[in-house]
């Protein structure tokens, strides 16, 4: 793999996601973060979440990131709050949005407060449709 790739997933089920997605790319280019590609919306029914949920829309983006993991985490928290989610939430739980770290330069990280690779990116495939879109080369 490309040892320089970074992935990311984002998700969201409240309010205009699409529009809050739009925000949190403004975000990161501002924060440095150079956007590569963006893969096509997916939407999902909620599994797991509380009854009558509404569904997600997913997406990946790939991208090049000169900082730490740790430092990008940092950047994709506050763009997570700034979309009016709490910084404490719980899991399986409706969110305007949520951006997970799949991949950062080939660094790996074992804590509960950063794990890449993402320790279930293999088994979700509203990660894995979009990335057979905007990295293939990962799934080979
Ligand atoms: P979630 O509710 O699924 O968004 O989980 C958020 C928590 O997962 C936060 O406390 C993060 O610090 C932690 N976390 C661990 N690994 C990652 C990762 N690869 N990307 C984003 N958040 C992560």
């Amino acid at each position: 793999m490309d040892e320089k790739i970074v992935i990311l997933s984002f998700g969201g089920n409240l309010g205009d996601v699409p529009r809050t997605f739009l925000n949190a790319l403004k975000g990161l280019e501002q924060a440095g973060f150079r956007i590569r590609k963006i893969s096509s919306a997916l939407r999902n029914p909620a599994v797991g979440c509380e009854p009558g949920a509404p569904d997600f829309w997913n997406w990946a983006v790939r991208g090049e990131w000169d900082g730490t993991p740790e430092e990008l985490l940092m950047v994709t928290q506050a763009l997570e709050v700034a979309a009016g989610r709490p910084h404490e939430h719980p899991h399986w739980h409706s969110r305007t949005l949520d951006i997970d770290i799949i991949f950062c330069n080939g660094e790996t990280r074992n804590t509960p407060e950063l794990t890449i690779p993402h320790p279930l990116w293999r088994t979700r495939n509203f990660v894995l449709i979009p990335l057979r879109e905007i990295a293939p080369e990962i799934l080979c």
